[in-house]
């Protein structure tokens, strides 16, 4: 047996033993990962750019109390703005903690969860459901944690590795968030870039 086999197999069983002890919504994640036909597509910002009450800045990795690191970008807006899915999807599960509040996972077609946090409501939408580009999740507020600070949605972009579906790792969601804000900023690099 070639050692590219073996470590498939040992790769599968160990998920397959996560398996045994993972919640629904981590089932979710395996039944919806697309293990050949990801589709990287454009995305939208999930509060429109054009909102004037928008405002966010790069605090990914900022120190948070007691111990732990911010895990994504806020972004501060006015109280029931509605939230888009940034990336089409399907809907992993809507979740109520103490830290997040009202919060959802979508899974992406890109295989990137994205996360939404401290939403003041639900849209109409349920778990397992495809959701579309554009489509309105929630409404922003400061459940959770957040209750207070200002109103904002706390966003996250995970990245899940191909062989194991379980390991969800953060990337900073400010430089794409930022070029879906500013675009006439981006497009001037980008026209620079070509020249
Ligand atoms: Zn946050």
């Amino acid at each position: 047996m070639r050692w590219i086999d073996r470590l498939l197999i040992a790769g599968l069983l160990l998920n397959l033993a996560i398996l045994f002890f993972s919640s629904t919504s981590d089932w979710r994640i395996y039944y919806y990962y697309k293990y050949h036909d990801a589709t990287s597509l454009p995305l939208i910002s999930p509060v429109d750019p054009a909102n004037q009450t928008l405002s966010f800045e790069d605090t990914y990795g900022a120190f948070r109390e007691p111990n732990r690191l911010h895990q994504g970008v806020d972004l501060f807006c006015e109280l029931s703005t509605p939230v888009k899915n940034v990336h089409p999807g399907v809907l992993i599960k809507k979740h109520v903690d103490r830290l997040g509040g009202k919060s959802l996972w979508i899974l992406g077609l890109d295989n990137r969860l994205y996360y939404y946090a401290h939403l003041n409501q639900y849209g109409d939408c349920q778990a397992g459901d495809h959701i579309k580009c554009g489509d309105i999740i929630g409404f922003a507020g400061n459940s959770g944690n957040a209750l207070h600070t200002p109103v904002h949605l706390h966003f996250e972009i995970m990245v899940i590795e191909r062989l194991f579906p379980f390991k969800k790792s953060n990337v900073n969601p400010f430089p794409e968030l930022q070029k879906l804000v500013q675009p006439s900023e981006f497009e001037t690099v980008a026209d620079n870039t070509h020249q």
